[in-house]
């Protein structure tokens, strides 16, 4: 008999995941707690890694549309110095397709494929060990039993309580987020600045980024270094408010920066959160965790690329071994505890850099990932 397979999240981990069993021919349950795929935006533009990334995809089947549909040109990266001198200028070489970018949503589109999702089915709590398997209680009061439980619902996981009491804190690193639409339109002066890829201007523990996503769309991240309540006295909701503690955080840098504030639209307030580097946990028969869920860390680049090859490779890791799911699982986690433990610990000394009273770190850190 089939195993009752569940997974809790339908973000990169749980998608990816479902979509490889799915390949396999086995049945999955995917539970969102969104009512819709696009009941919220989708966030910003994700480069995709070739060892990474593109590796869960191909092991989905569905590199080829990846390449598609993703922007090799969205590489380029572009470091502003805060009077505006550009420091570096990197553009990657024609055929380049180590990082490409993809915007969320086409990635959600591309994984959801065939799968039949349960929108709207949010998990308050997952017990295990229950006679009959591994307990879901619904957000809504329903419940459900099944064989495997994987929590891949994020930073805020419901399904972490089952296995761990780890909780994430605070990096003492927020980002405001904004956007700006029709840039090469509406702004393109702004567009120029931005390019093809990105542009960073580095300060003293602060630093604006701005992303190209697809369609013209540009998301702007204000980060600086903060205690979790900077925004005492300041109603978020309020974007003129905001937009003016921003540009008298950054009082003083050069214009085209400051523009990317001036211009964006509504404002999101993003503190940036972790796990403790190397999270483990003793084994639970019946529940385990992907992505963000098991090793939240801070976002340079390779998040949802660890979600998905998990989720991948846990996914082949069920399909091979039908009889066996449980010691399937537990190989699993340790492969997945060592390669994010060393990720976990590169990310946090890397914003470290970024975001640090020395500038001259972001643009050491960069240079070395290009060197690499
Ligand atoms: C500004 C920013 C930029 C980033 N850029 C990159 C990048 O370029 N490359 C990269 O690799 N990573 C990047 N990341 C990190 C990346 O976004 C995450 O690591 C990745 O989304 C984790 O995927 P996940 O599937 O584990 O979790 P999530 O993406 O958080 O998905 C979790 C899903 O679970 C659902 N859910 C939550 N709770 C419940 C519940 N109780 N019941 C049912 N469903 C639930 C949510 O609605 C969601 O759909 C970035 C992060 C940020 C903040």
């Amino acid at each position: 008999m089939r195993q009752r397979i569940a997974v809790v999240g339908g973000g990169p981990a749980g998608l990816t995941f479902a979509r490889v069993l799915h390949r396999h021919d086995h049945p999955v349950t995917v539970l969102e707690r969104d009512p819709a795929p696009d009941a919220r935006p989708p966030g910003g533009t994700l480069d995709l890694h070739e060892k990474l990334g593109q590796l869960a995809l191909d092991k989905a089947g569905v590199l080829a549309e990846f390449h598609a549909l993703s922007r090799p040109e969205g590489q380029a990266m572009r470091i502003l110095d805060t009077d505006g001198t550009v420091l570096r200028d990197w553009r990657p070489r024609p055929g380049e397709r180590a990082n490409p970018e993809i915007d969320r949503g086409q990635l959600r589109d591309l994984l959801l494929g065939p799968l039949d999702v349960q929108w709207g089915r949010g998990v308050a709590e997952v017990v295990p060990g229950t006679g009959d398997g591994v307990l879901v209680r619904f957000a809504d009061g329903g419940e459900e039993t099944f064989d495997l439980v994987v929590g891949a619902d994020g930073a805020w996981s419901r399904v972490r309580p089952a296995v761990s009491s780890a909780t994430p804190n605070y990096t003492g690193v927020t980002l405001v987020e904004t956007s700006l639409d029709d840039v090469d339109t509406r702004h393109p002066d702004l567009a120029r600045l931005i390019g093809d890829g990105s542009v960073a201007v580095y300060g003293v523990n602060r630093a604006i980024v701005a992303q190209r996503n697809s369609g013209g769309h540009v998301k702007v991240y204000a980060q600086f270094r903060a205690p979790l309540d900077w925004h005492l006295g300041l109603d978020l909701a309020d974007a003129e408010a905001v937009r003016a503690r921003l540009l008298a955080l950054f009082d003083g840098w050069a214009d085209p920066a400051l523009d990317l504030l001036r211009r964006g639209g509504a404002f999101v307030h993003r503190p940036l959160y972790v796990l403790p580097v190397s999270h483990t946990w003793a084994h639970v028969p019946g529940v385990t965790l992907l992505g963000d869920a098991a090793h939240l860390m801070p976002p340079l680049g390779v998040g949802a690329n660890l979600a998905m090859l998990e989720g991948a490779e846990l996914a082949e890791a069920v399909a091979a071994a039908p009889g066996d799911l449980d010691e399937a699982v537990r190989a699993f986690e340790e492969r997945m505890w060592a390669r994010a433990g060393r990720w976990a610990t590169i990310t946090v000394a890397g914003l470290e850099r970024l975001v640090s009273p020395d500038p001259t770190d972001a643009l050491a850190l960069f240079d070395e990932i290009q060197a690499s």
